[in-house]
């Protein structure tokens, strides 16, 4: 099932111009309301109406992860902080970073979470629970968000114990559980010393943040639980859940590109890359409204498939490279 069909089917062109036409949109609002990219814009002699296609973007310079924590805690606002809604703070090292939503940005990430999940197997007769650390429980709002939106059933949680954890999936039905790879496979490590079979257990759909879990994490689970993990992208500092999401093909991540457009950078040079190259994923938001921000670097190697999925779904899709770590260095800048 695909839950917003018009959307996620749009054909390439169609989505080409709406992308460019979100971007001229953002690219004013960030000009005249963001002192960031006014500065940075003014650097680089550009003016919105130089910026009209998704070519242009390439003119910008990158935003970083440090620009975020330079302009800690309201410096990339577009509005007064009465318009903020929500406010995710977490601190890195030693960077604060704090991400602000407005209840249209909500809206937005509850619609993206919602496309997610129905793509991974929600549906609305689904239990479904989010078992995380203190850590990952602000981006579970959005997860929580599309769960209600869809109308699935959610269990909360306080983090129980793993055998009390295994009860609660027995006890409750749970059909759906959105968790870090680590923790699945302690649980089915205790699952098994308490003579459960993981792969006997009502779990139907596993949801992991693609983040945390390696390639062989991913197999692990699959042999043990008999179902193959679907991996949700997002960012805890600066995003949260809900970004790209796999469908069942095995077929990448697909970009909920109508609000995220992805480009491709080469690590060294910075250079745009094409479609199918590996290199650094950068993201520009083409929608959220409190804190929108342009080609940022993700830090993650992936490349671009726009290749036909079996699913239906047109969204472009992120593959992620895992073994390429050493020859691209991330976090190395242009
Ligand atoms: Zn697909």
């Amino acid at each position: 099932m695909i839950w917003n069909q018009q959307v996620e089917t749009l054909s390439r062109t169609e989505m080409t111009a709406w992308q460019a036409y979100k971007l001229t949109k953002i690219i004013e609002r960030v000009y005249e309301k963001s002192f960031l990219y006014q500065i940075r814009m003014k650097e680089c002699g550009l003016l919105p109406e130089n910026i009209t296609n998704l070519d242009d973007l390439k003119k910008l310079p990158v935003t970083t992860k440090q620009d975020i924590a330079a302009n800690y805690p309201y410096g990339l606002l577009t509005m007064p902080v009465s318009g903020v809604a929500y406010i995710h703070k977490t601190l890195e090292a030693q960077d604060h970073f704090a991400v602000s939503y407005t209840r249209n940005d909500l809206a937005m990430w509850s619609e993206l979470m919602s496309r997610i999940l129905v793509a991974g197997g929600v549906n609305m007769t689904s239990v479904f629970q989010w078992v995380g650390t203190a850590k990952e429980n602000a981006p579970s709002l959005g997860v929580h968000f599309g769960i209600q939106q869809i109308g699935s059933t959610l269990l909360s949680d306080s983090r129980s114990s793993m055998l009390a954890q295994i009860h609660l999936i027995e006890d409750f039905g749970i059909t759906s559980i959105f968790s870090a790879a680590s923790h699945l496979l302690q649980l089915a490590q205790e699952a098994g010393m308490n003579g459960y079979k993981p792969a006997e257990l009502p779990l139907q759909n596993i949801f992991c943040d693609s983040n945390l879990v390696s390639q062989s994490q991913g197999e692990k689970i699959q042999q043990i639980y008999g179902k193959k993990p679907i991996q949700v992208y997002g960012m805890y500092d600066i995003w949260g859940m809900g970004i790209a999401g796999e469908c069942h093909c095995d077929a990448g991540l697909h970009v909920q590109e109508d609000c995220f457009y992805p480009e491709i950078l080469h690590p060294v040079s910075g250079q745009v890359l094409p479609i199918g190259e590996i290199g650094e994923l950068v993201l520009t938001s083409l929608t959220l409204e409190a804190m929108p921000l342009l080609r940022f670097t993700t830090g993650m190697l992936c490349s671009l498939d726009d290749s036909p999925c079996a699913c239906g779904r047109t969204l472009i899709r992120i593959r992620k490279e895992t073994e390429k770590n050493d020859l691209y260095p991330c976090g190395q800048r242009w």
